[in-house]
């Protein structure tokens, strides 16, 4: 029997009392390697980027009030004197009358205090015909305009993308402080599971959830480890559980948790060490027989067997502690406002998950469309959904046609309706 179903917001309380949420280590990395990794301090800029004023335009360095007046059908007309060029600081000086040929991203030449398009230009000898007037600081991009020194570049708990690598590569940083990563131990436990790729034969069905938790430890910042698939023998999952605790930060498992003979987990998990189950089901819907274990500093997440079931317990309790373990920022909650488009009940007294696809009518109008689940939460349901609506425990039910938030599981892309 369960001990004693907890809440949803009591079981995050628990967890939070267990678990240090400080990441685990730094490391120093080379930036080439660096993408999707955490910054484990905030990254300040120590120059300008760029490092000098730089011409964005291919043409001439003038001094802005030597064009003044200038018009198509009456250039002003300067003298060349000398050329800049990319790479090096210019020798060449603006005087008064005069101009400097100069090139996209080329330094500014002393004197200069703006760029004349090549286009606006004619050369006549060394005669140069401006034929539109530049403003003071036109095509010419500041020192520190992009960057500035002193500034902070990146935050604490950043994930490193194209974009950040490519900041910290202009501010001249080839080495980067990271956060480790969190190493997660996959298991799946049940005699009926076989690896994918193997012949599946009769009563057997493919082991899905060691893959698609796997993917969902990697999404949340973390690296899976794969632990293997055990049969429903305590001595077994006790051995495999033990190494994958002595090798992982933290442990998912998969199966083996509801009130069946089969269901070895919860007492596999309380042989383990101190304090053993902390949480022993919890009042929602899929995901009921949910186990937590704390083992000494480490915690094994103990899912229902059922795919969907497992994916969205891991969403709603594993993914932020991995992601707080790997230092990350927490994800802001992306959700958004759609209209049910059926009546929706919880399961009495406990908070319930829906599962919807979001589509757009006509009217441009988004509605949240419940995924057939069949009846115990089909393979294929997560994959199906853009993300859920949740129901609490003490709401009578969802009309149609009611505005509801759905908690996106992904980015949404809406299918059309005809
Ligand atoms: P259990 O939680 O062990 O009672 O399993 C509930 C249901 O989920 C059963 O139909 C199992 O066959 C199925 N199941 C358990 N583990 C997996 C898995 N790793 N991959 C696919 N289905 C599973
Ligand atoms: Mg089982």
């Amino acid at each position: 029997m369960f001990r004693k179903l907890v809440t949803l917001d009591e079981a995050r309380k628990i967890i939070r009392q267990r678990f240090s949420p400080e990441p685990l280590a730094i490391e120093e990395i080379p930036l080439s390697r660096a993408l999707s990794r955490v910054v484990s301090q905030d990254i300040v800029a120590t120059l300008d980027i760029p490092p000098f004023d730089r011409s964005t335009v291919d043409g001439y360095a003038v001094k802005a009030e030597d064009t003044f007046g200038a018009q198509e059908n009456k250039p002003v007309r300067l003298k060349i004197n000398g050329k800049a060029n990319v790479g090096e600081m210019p020798k060449a000086v603006v005087k008064p009358g005069t101009a400097v040929e100069t090139v996209t991203g080329a330094p500014i030449p002393q004197g200069a205090n703006a760029v004349v398009m090549l286009e606006d230009t004619e050369l006549e000898g060394d005669e140069l015909h401006v034929y539109s007037a530049a403003l003071s600081g036109e095509n010419i991009m500041k020192a520190g305009s992009d960057i500035r020194r002193g500034e902070t570049l990146l935050r604490r708990g950043s994930v490193l993308g194209s974009g950040e690598i490519g900041t910290l590569a202009a501010a001249g940083l080839l080495k980067i402080r990271v956060n480790a990563i969190p190493r997660v131990a996959v298991l799946s436990t049940g005699a009926e599971l076989v690896k994918p790729g193997r012949r599946l034969s009769a009563g057997k069905v493919y082991d899905t959830n060691a893959y698609s938790l796997g993917a969902a430890v990697a999404e949340s910042g973390g690296k899976p480890i794969y632990a293997g698939v055990l049969p429903d023998v305590a001595t077994q999952i006790q051995d495999a559980l033990t190494k994958a605790l002595r090798s992982a930060d933290l442990v998912v498992t998969s199966g083996g948790v509801s009130v069946g003979p089969k269901d070895l987990m919860p007492q596999v998990l309380d042989s383990l060490g101190k304090p053993g189950v902390i949480i022993h089901g919890i009042a929602i819907k899929p995901g009921k027989p949910v186990t937590v274990a704390s083992i000494g500093e480490k915690m094994v997440f103990s899912l229902p067997g059922h795919p969907a079931s497992a994916l969205l317990i891991f969403h709603l309790l594993v993914q932020p502690v991995i992601q707080t373990k790997a230092g990350r920022k927490p994800d802001l909650p992306l959700q958004l406002k759609a209209l049910a488009t059926m009546k929706m009940f919880p399961a009495k007294g406990r908070r319930t998950f829906i599962m919807v696809r979001l589509e757009m009518d006509a009217a441009k109008r988004l509605l949240a469309e419940p995924v057939p689940t069949g009846l115990s939460g089909a393979v294929t349901t997560v994959a199906r959904a853009d993300g859920y609506v949740e129901i609490a425990e003490n709401q009578q039910f969802i009309d149609a046609g009611e505005e509801v938030t759905v908690n996106l599981l992904k980015a949404p892309r809406p299918s059309y309706i005809e």
